[in-house]
């Protein structure tokens, strides 16, 4: 998403008037704190600019790039697709890459996630479990069921439904009045705690806020709870306590409502597992939305998953009625087909765990040679690193300093492309993806920590230059925002 303008004690970049287009980024504030190279060619890991600068993209673009770039094989499988069946509307005719995308998908998402449907991107796929859910509801009679409750913070997107549940204090100003925010329960982030819990006790306490909220709400009125399992942006690579899933399953199971996992950014892999969910098997959700790393970059590509009774149920009375026009499109089908065989023939969730382990291990390390990094997290290829002015008291940012931004800017000048996110003026934290695509090989690893260590100390030196870190740097930190009731 775009975020609210804020002031920012950073030079900026101004970039020259284009001329008429001007890409996507004539939309973005012209004078921006980093540049934005212009990309001519990927492969693999990396990437390269009209200047023929080389840079590793350290976080796969926004944790997208799962099977890296230039595949051949997915080049192939597209360029089949087109030549033999580019469209066929999916209100009015069946395609066999559709067909096959879903069973594989299913397969291996496993029992209770039997259907698939297809769409082309992560926020239009949570709408889809929306209205599944709410076309569900009105079909049982259960008009009241509308409000959802989500984590405060998360992210679920950027349409205005999905803005509206993202738990970002930053939009709010942006929907009041067009559209109402979702209900908020705590996120059970594990490092900015509140005062005297351990990960463990907050997670519970969250826990019980859901229950809580769904008690106030009325049972009988919520549709769906929704979770990122793994944190995203909004939280950077946050994982809960196994606890806090067990509890959630168990109050969802009580009181009627559907869990559901958002597991855009977090699923196809990402944890090492295909589904994030399969990392706490005594508690999985009823259904579960994947997007990013199914097209892998390649195509626009996102699913939602719906138990076959829940799916079939529906499809007796009204049939879930909703569809884009390229909805399942098949040349996206061909290309998630495509990715899935490439994480088969290169076995890339074996990859993720093992260069996942070694990458924590080198960033563990990185943590003890710095003082700006407070926080190692993370699944799998699935890492985040939080940016800190002091290790010891977690000290957050000035308000007027995105170290996110300077960090962007330095690591271009050490070859990498870095994602990483500030919410709430940084009251929430500020930290960096460390999620490189998962076909990396050790040797490339390595590569990545010199670069990524490269830059954290250029910026550490440039943070003390500007006076916001060392001993005359003012304390800055502004606590954790949220989660402070309990
Ligand atoms: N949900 C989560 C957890 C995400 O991380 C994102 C995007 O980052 C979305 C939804 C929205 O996906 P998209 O940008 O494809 O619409």
């Amino acid at each position: 998403m775009t975020h609210m303008p804020a002031a920012s004690r950073l030079p900026k970049t101004v970039a020259a008037q284009p001329p008429i287009g001007g890409g996507q980024t004539v939309f973005y504030p012209w004078a921006s704190p980093f540049p934005r190279p212009l990309i001519v060619r990927a492969e693999g890991i990396r990437m390269w600019d009209d200047q023929g600068r080389d840079y590793i993209d350290l976080s796969s673009g926004p944790v997208v790039s799962n099977i890296g770039h230039g595949n051949v094989h997915v080049a192939e499988a597209m360029k089949q697709q087109a030549l033999t069946v580019d469209f066929a509307y999916c209100a009015n005719a069946r395609s066999q890459a559709n067909l096959d995308l879903t069973e594989r998908i299913a397969r291996l998402a496993g029992p209770g996630f039997e259907r698939v449907c297809l769409s082309s991107g992560g926020s239009e796929a949570v709408e889809v479990a929306v209205k599944f859910l709410r076309m569900r509801a009105l079909s049982r009679g259960e008009t009241d069921r509308t409000q959802i409750i989500t984590c405060d913070p998360s992210y679920h997107g950027s349409t205005l439904l999905t803005l509206a549940m993202s738990g970002d204090p930053d939009c709010l100003p942006f929907i009041a009045g067009m559209i109402a925010p979702s209900a908020r329960v705590p996120a059970p982030i594990t490092y900015r705690l509140p005062p005297n819990h351990t990960p463990e006790t907050h997670a519970a306490a969250c826990a019980d806020a859901l229950e809580a909220r769904i008690k106030s709400i009325g049972a009988d009125r919520v549709l769906a709870f929704f979770l990122e399992p793994v944190g995203g942006l909004a939280t950077g690579a946050s994982v809960p306590p196994a606890s806090y899933f067990r509890r959630i399953r168990e109050i969802c199971t009580a009181h009627s409502i559907a869990l559901v996992f958002d597991e855009v950014l977090c699923g196809t892999g990402r944890t090492g597992k295909f589904l994030a969910a399969h990392n706490w098997p005594d508690a999985l959700p009823d259904m579960v939305v994947m997007a990013k790393g199914l097209g892998s970059g390649y195509a626009p590509l996102a699913a939602t998953l719906v138990p076959a009774v829940w799916a079939d149920e529906l499809a007796q009375t009204t049939g879930f009625a909703f569809s884009h026009t390229y909805s399942a499109n098949p040349i996206a089908c061909a290309t998630g087909l495509a990715v899935l065989d490439e994480y088969d023939r290169l076995g890339v969730l074996a990859n993720t765990r093992q260069q996942g382990a070694a990458l924590r291990e080198g960033l563990e390390a990185l943590k003890r040679s710095t003082k700006v990094v407070g926080d190692v997290r993370g699944m799998g290829l699935l890492l985040a690193l939080e940016l800190v002015t002091d290790q010891a008291s977690k000290g957050t940012w000035p308000t007027d300093f995105s170290p996110v931004d300077l960090i962007k800017r330095i690591s271009l000048e050490h070859g990498l492309l870095i994602y990483g996110r500030r919410t709430a003026l940084g009251s929430n934290g500020d930290w960096i993806m460390v999620s490189p695509p998962m076909t990396i090989t050790a040797p490339e690893c390595a590569e990545l920590l010199q670069r990524l260590t490269a830059t954290l100390t250029a910026f550490e030196t440039e943070c003390r230059r500007l006076g916001v870190i060392g001993q005359d740097a003012p304390v800055t930190s502004n606590g954790p925002r949220v989660n402070q009731e309990h």
